[in-house]
């Protein structure tokens, strides 16, 4: 049997799972409610768990017992929330969506394993890695993982006939992908050409998201209502923000397609009608769209890039359907976006032919394309500096150094007679390491007795092409050496994976998935 390409996008607010036909065209797979996007929310109804739009409806009557969002988590050791007085890693909570988006999927491709996992460009290593531990818990191999802006610009590629035979264009392209999803924003700037896909630079906003422009209108919702009805605050109550934020995504929507949407909101028995114009939407959410207009504009200053370098801005997530992105973008660039793409579906389908990449190249064919990306935090380690004693963060390779990526770079022990030594690796942050977030360690131990301070160690970062990192150190002479011993300080060691594998296997009996 050959393995089907299969590519999976698991969105902060909606996941999408599509496959590649015979023909090489990829298809989303509809889920067993017949839609093409499947809400990533878990419903945890005792001991049935209940994932997508029926999760979603259960989160006004039981808000405490709904997990969602959880992607802005991933990477953490819990999601912030306690679901029935546990707190649960974020990847076994991704598990579950992805369980279902794999059971959905395979009563109409049959049985597979292999999948691609799309993340954020700008997610960081521990991130990542919790992406993958979060596919293997639900009983997926994760072949690879891929960056949304370039599983989009793949889909672009597919789209211009790149990759058929008969490829209409092979002209080179510099591209800017603009995605704007429910709870992220990610800005990645391209260049492709017909079987290149190298990423230049990438940026982004974790919490910056459709959610958002939704908050501004429940926060209108609330206090229109409170205004009216003796100061009550809707908000307060959790099935009643619930309402107010779904009352507030429809009234969204609507405004998208029209200029002026009506909202009718009941709380306690008393009921608000509150008209909404798209103009007054605009205004009270024109700091959120600032935000995204910031990061686009220093993403191309960082790449020392004009708009006229770039041919093409691609417009992908749902959020960019609002007309006030469309027009932002054009103002700034002087250019029409292009919309051509399902802003749905694009990254999922990039993924499926990238899968279908993958495993036609583990098969032994020359690989039709290569994908490039580009790390997008700066790696450093955190130490001290010998004059001043104040802590140093030594960038070892700098955000947005085009994958994979090598540095060696000389340390030397403070103190004499140091029995181990400690590298601590950092993602981000400033100078002194600031807002760094630690990813791990590396422990060179049992030195020799009598080394004497300011002994050389010699520190090597190797960044693979998929965004996950090995650190070596050494200490030349002394005959030691610590490879790859990353001793993670955020995300699942591999015992608790193993551990969680074993309880979700047991539980797949009284677990039941819809
Ligand atoms: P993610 O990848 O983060 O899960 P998506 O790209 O699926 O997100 O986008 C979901 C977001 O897009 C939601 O916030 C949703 O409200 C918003 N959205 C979808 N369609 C529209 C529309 N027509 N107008 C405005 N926002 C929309
Ligand atoms: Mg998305």
């Amino acid at each position: 049997m050959t393995d089907l390409a299969v590519g999976i996008d698991l969105g902060t607010t909606f996941s999408v799972i599509a496959h590649l036909d015979s023909m090489g065209r990829p298809w989303t797979i509809p889920n067993t409610e017949g839609d093409l996007l499947t809400p990533s929310v878990v419903f945890f109804d005792g001991s049935t768990i209940v994932v997508g739009k029926e999760a979603l409806k259960a989160a006004i009557a039981a808000p405490e017992e709904i997990a969602q969002f959880v992607k802005r988590d991933m990477g953490c050791q819990v999601y912030q929330k306690a679901i029935h007085g546990q707190h649960l890693p974020p990847e076994v909570i991704q598990s579950y969506i992805l369980a279902k988006l794999r059971r959905d999927a395979t009563r109409k491709l049959g049985e597979f394993h292999k999948v691609v996992v799309t993340v954020p460009a700008f997610f960081n290593e521990p991130r990542r890695k919790a992406t993958q531990d979060a596919g293997a818990l639900a009983g997926l191999e994760v072949i690879d993982i891929i960056n949304e802006p370039t599983a989009a610009a793949i889909s672009y590629g597919i789209q211009k006939g790149f990759l058929s035979p008969k490829g209409e264009s092979r002209d080179k392209e510099r591209l800017l992908v603009y995605d704007l999803g429910g709870g992220t924003f990610d800005a990645t700037l391209m260049e492709i050409d017909g079987t290149h896909y190298n990423a230049i630079a990438t940026a982004g906003d974790i919490y910056l998201g459709g959610i958002d422009w939704d908050q501004r209108i429940a926060d209108y919702l609330a206090e229109a209502f409170m205004k009216k009805n003796r100061g009550i605050d809707p908000r307060e109550n959790p099935a009643g923000l619930q309402r107010l934020l779904r009352e507030a995504e429809d009234a969204k929507r609507t405004l998208s397609a029209r200029d002026q949407a009506t909202v009718t909101f009941e709380h306690g028995g008393d009921v608000v009608r509150v008209p909404i114009t798209r103009q007054q939407f605009e205004e009270m959410t024109v700091d959120l769209l600032d935000r995204t207009r910031f990061t686009v504009v220093n993403l191309l200053e960082g790449a020392k890039l004009q708009w006229s370098d770039v041919s093409r801005l691609l417009l992908v997530g749902g959020s960019s359907r609002m007309p006030m992105v469309q027009r932002m973008v054009e103002k700034l660039s002087g250019r029409t976006p292009d919309c051509s793409l399902s802003a749905d579906e694009a990254v999922a389908h990039g993924a499926a032919v990238y899968a279908g990449l993958v495993l036609s190249s583990a098969a032994g064919a020359a690989p039709k394309v290569s994908v490039r990306n580009v790390n997008s935090h700066n790696l450093g380690v955190l130490g001290e500096d010998r004059k001043t004693g104040r802590r140093r963060n030594r960038v070892m390779i700098p955000r947005n150094t085009t994958l994979p990526a090598k540095h060696t770079a000389r340390f030397v022990t403070a103190h004499a007679n140091q029995p181990s030594v400690v590298v601590k690796v950092v993602e981000g942050g400033d100078a002194s390491g600031n807002d760094a977030t630690k990813i791990g360690k590396c422990i060179v131990r049992d030195l020799p007795a009598g080394l004497p301070a300011g002994s050389r160690v010699e520190v090597t970062f190797r960044y693979g092409q998929d965004g996950r990192l090995t650190v070596k150190a050494r200490l030349p002479g002394s005959g030691k050496e610590a490879v790859s011993a990353i001793e993670r300080s955020s995300g699942m060691t591999a015992e608790t994976l193993r551990s969680w594998n074993q309880r979700l296997q047991k539980a797949q009996g009284p677990l039941s998935l819809s």
